[in-house]
């Protein structure tokens, strides 16, 4: 089987089955204040800065949540409660963070989308023209789970703290986490979302980094867990096998090839006179129009090829109207044509070799089919 939709999810690293054992022998409460309890908390204290470290950012400043999902929703409910104004949010959210900006809308907030380029990109002459005093959170998507493209989220983050510090600036890091390199500090965020299971960790953990010296209210109350922010007795297994993971892929993250294997694929496949979305910002995800074909039907006859590809994130694919994908002005039929291949660290040229040959086999199939 080769499995080409890593961007929405990606099989549990090799040395996982270790941490299982490490987690078993730690199955204490970590709150607990015999020795065993304070072990236990120090391992996941660990955990916290691997995860922080490899973000560039401090241990405190690390929250774990059950999903990004999660993160993203604290973020956008916390880190506007009690403030008055606008938020500006990006077109290309993910469906964590776009309904998020729909539920508030819903509550009277006044929320502005902000444009896209045609290459996927934000419109950044929109963005500012959008942001004003009253802007109180900002929430622009690192690397867009649909076309794979970066944000230049430092440079919008200073320009924004630059004339309104005191609004809050939240990214969405899910796709780009560990795919290039940056750091926290840099990137001038305050608060910044995270998952495992991108990364070869297990699904159901994920963190929220908030920058330290910014206070937004618990986004659970109880036993004080997390700083008192989160609280819920720690998911001691998912966070040690979510700092596992994290070094396995920074290690195993071969950049190169994966911009290899994505050029390979892009290449061969436009000489099928396919549309490819996005910019070279992208390398982990290639999100590629082809007229003619129906990318559900694609996808069925690639399945029963062994050969797994996704549709546009996994939650835009339940209902084909791909927001993100019409924001930078793909027709309604371009969008049924539209596929999304991802590459990941199990992945090797051959296999991508391989899987372009047949892909390109079924599209010539599916295609003189239709005439
Ligand atoms: N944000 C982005 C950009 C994603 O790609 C995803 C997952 O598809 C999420 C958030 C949600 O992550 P999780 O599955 O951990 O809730």
């Amino acid at each position: 089987m080769i499995f080409l939709d890593n961007a929405s999810t990606t099989k549990p690293c090799a040395t996982l089955s270790d941490i299982y054992n490490l987690a078993t022998e730690f199955y204490f409460n970590p709150s607990a204040l015999y020795g065993e309890g304070l072990k236990t908390k120090n391992i996941i204290e660990e955990a916290r800065k691997t995860i922080a470290s490899l973000l560039g950012a401090e241990r405190d400043e690390i929250y774990f949540t059950s999903c990004a999902t999660e993160s993203n929703n604290w973020a956008f409910e916390r880190g506007i409660k009690n403030k008055k104004g606008n938020i500006v949010v990006s077109s290309s959210e993910h469906a964590s963070g776009y309904e998020c900006a729909m539920m508030q809308k819903s509550k009277g907030i006044d929320v502005r989308f902000a444009k896209l380029n045609s290459d996927g990109t934000i419109d950044e002459d929109d963005l500012f023209s959008k942001i004003d005093e009253n802007t109180c959170f900002v929430s622009i998507i690192h690397c867009s789970n649909e076309t794979g493209v970066l944000n230049d989220i430092s440079k919008i983050a200073e320009k924004i703290k630059k004339i309104y510090p005191r609004t809050i600036v939240h990214s969405d890091g899910v796709q780009a986490f560990l795919k290039y390199n940056y750091n926290l500090k840099e990137l001038g965020v305050d608060l910044y979302s995270i998952s495992a299971h991108k990364i070869g960790g297990l699904k159901g953990i994920g963190a929220l980094f908030i920058r330290r010296g910014l206070t937004i209210p618990p986004l659970l109350s109880g036993g004080g867990q997390e700083r008192g922010l989160r609280s819920g007795t720690e998911n001691v297994f998912g966070i040690l096998s979510f700092a596992e993971a994290a070094k396995f892929y920074k290690q195993h993250y071969n950049r190169d090839l994966i911009l290899q294997m994505r050029r390979y694929m892009a290449e061969n496949l436009a000489l099928l006179n396919v549309k490819i979305n996005g910019n070279d910002s992208a390398h982990s995800i290639l999100s590629i129009t082809i007229p003619g074909i129906k990318a559900e039907i694609l996808q069925h006859m690639l399945s029963d090829k062994k050969i797994l590809i996704g549709l546009g994130s996994a939650c835009s694919s339940r209902s084909r109207n791909n927001r993100v994908l019409s924001a930078i002005g793909l027709t309604p039929k371009e969008i049924e044509g539209s596929i999304r291949i991802s590459f990941g660290i199990d992945n090797d040229l051959e296999q991508i070799i391989y899987a372009t040959r047949i892909i390109k086999e079924e599209i010539v199939k599916l295609r003189g089919n239709i005439q």
